[in-house]
């Protein structure tokens, strides 16, 4: 069994939402995390993880959406989604360091804000870090996210760097603050990222497709969905050179363990 740690299912039309969720479930996906990226959203990922049973929820604000300093209302409302049974993370929060993002102070201080809120609430941290042009060498964003990791002691809840794509040097640092490693659809077609795979040992990693509508390719079926999600598990199996079945074990244990399953 393998648990989609993070996807936006709830972003589809409702209609399409139990078909996803049964093509998942025939692809051995047995739960899928549906995080929301603003306080709306968040309640749409809450709504739909109390409809269905596979489905549990992330709430969080993503930092293109943080265009003004986060408010206490902004914190208030996510505390009250964060104490919800279905609620099992903090996401989908981070900072990203590129040319159209927002002021980089005014993220920083929001994601700063809802680690702080997990710690409360004793929830694990689902975060993305994206530097410009996802450069590879570039460290500002990341050098702000390992400082706030450090203040706050990361370690206490736990979390995962979703979508990784980052040398190994930066994900030895997430993995000594106690993070987990989130990869996605990129190890496929990145083979700069193999390095990563290879080196990361098998209890710290989990996967994720990060699936949302993508009304940008015209031909539905090409759209990734949470079913998809074994390709990632056969390519770390196959970088890692290890029994498929084995490395499928411990993802799901570690997701398990991670989201306090
Ligand atoms: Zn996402």
């Amino acid at each position: 069994m393998i648990i989609d740690t993070h996807a936006h299912i709830h972003q589809h039309d409702e209609y399409e939402i139990p078909e996803i969720i049964s093509r998942a479930l025939e692809s051995n996906v047995s739960k899928i995390i549906t995080a929301g990226v603003n306080i709306t959203d968040s309640e749409l990922s809450l709504r739909i993880a109390n409809k269905y049973e596979n489905v549990y929820s992330g709430v969080g604000i993503h930092p293109e959406e943080i265009k003004s300093p986060i408010s206490k209302k902004d914190i208030k409302a996510l505390k009250s989604l964060s104490k919800e049974n279905k609620v099992k993370v903090i996401s989908e929060i981070g900072l990203d360091n590129q040319k159209t993002s927002p002021e980089i102070k005014i993220q920083e201080e929001g994601f700063y804000e809802q680690i702080k809120l997990a710690k409360e609430e004793k929830l694990p941290i689902i975060f993305h870090i994206r530097e410009e042009n996802n450069d590879f060498e570039e460290s500002f964003a990341k050098d702000i996210a390992i400082n706030i990791f450090s203040e706050l002691s990361i370690g206490d809840i736990g979390g995962a760097a979703h979508y990784f794509a980052g040398k190994w040097d930066y994900a030895k640092k997430l993995l000594d603050l106690g993070l987990l490693i989130s990869f996605a659809k990129p190890i496929i077609y990145n083979k700069s990222l193999h390095e990563t795979v290879s080196k990361i040992p098998s209890d710290k990693i989990i996967v994720e497709t990060d699936s949302y509508p993508q009304h940008y390719k015209p031909d539905r079926s090409k759209w990734t969905e949470p079913k998809d999600i074994s390709n990632i598990v056969n390519k770390i199996a196959e970088i890692k050179q290890i029994n498929r079945k084995f490395i499928e074990e411990k993802i799901y244990n570690n997701s398990i363990k991670l989201l306090n399953f």
